[in-house]
């Protein structure tokens, strides 16, 4: 069955690990503490401190209080949903003020833009928030790259490494699952692809083969009519 459809992870895949974990994240913590102290009046932020109150059963903590409790999730790594909200609400602004550029690969812009051209539908699946991914492609290095995609998934999906998510996937993009391509630097998140019954393509980015799938280093190696 011809590929309609390609899916593609974020970290690892269309963009730099380093990226996230070295960029964003720090970014994220630099900016949090007075992102709060300026903002905490406004309703989507006041709804997210009260949900960080809330999950860590202290409803009287003051706005300081509140920062202390988020930089320490940050610095054990919880992924506490107010946590990821606020921290997407930073990058937001980041983006928008012009201090944060989405990291994409050269080769992965070429080729997205081409499979786009061509006639695929793009898709994104990734851990981060959905608005997390439209702003690394949508305020990218290279530009708007929005406009390429027809959707984007996140783990409200389900976890990557479980072929239910991608079943859910293939149920929202309708189509059948043969017909969609799945790119990921993670040999468990294929797996459960394939199990799910997608066609799979490994990127190793440094070299290397996801065992027991075609793997490449560069999307300029992706043939999506070879499937
Ligand atoms: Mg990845």
């Amino acid at each position: 069955m011809p590929i309609k459809a390609i899916l593609t992870d974020i970290e690892g895949t269309t963009s730099a690990v380093s990226f996230v974990f070295d960029v964003l994240f720090p970014y994220a913590a630099r900016h949090l503490p007075d992102f709060v102290r300026q903002q905490a009046g406004r309703a989507d932020v006041a709804e997210q401190l009260d949900a960080v109150r809330q999950d860590s059963h202290e409803p009287q903590a003051d706005v300081e209080r509140v920062i202390e409790i988020l930089l320490g999730w940050i610095a054990e790594d919880r992924k506490a949903t107010p946590l990821k909200a606020l921290q997407g609400m930073v990058w937001e602004q980041g983006y928008k003020a012009g201090q944060l550029q989405g990291h994409v690969y050269p080769d992965a812009v070429e080729a997205l833009k081409a499979w786009h051209q061509a006639g695929f539908q793009l898709f994104v699946y990734s851990s981060g928030s959905i608005q997390a991914q439209k702003l690394i492609f949508g305020c990218s290095e290279a530009g708007d790259l929005s406009p390429l995609f027809s959707g984007y998934f996140d783990t409200t999906s389900g976890p990557k490494r479980e072929a239910q998510s991608y079943q859910r996937i293939t149920q929202a993009i309708g189509l059948e699952a043969a017909q969609i391509l799945f790119l990921s630097d993670i040999v468990e998140e294929l797996d459960a692809a394939r199990e799910a019954g997608m066609a799979t393509c490994g990127l190793a980015r440094e070299g290397g083969t996801l065992t027991g799938h075609q793997t490449v280093d560069s999307f300029a190696s992706i043939d999506p009519t070879r499937y």
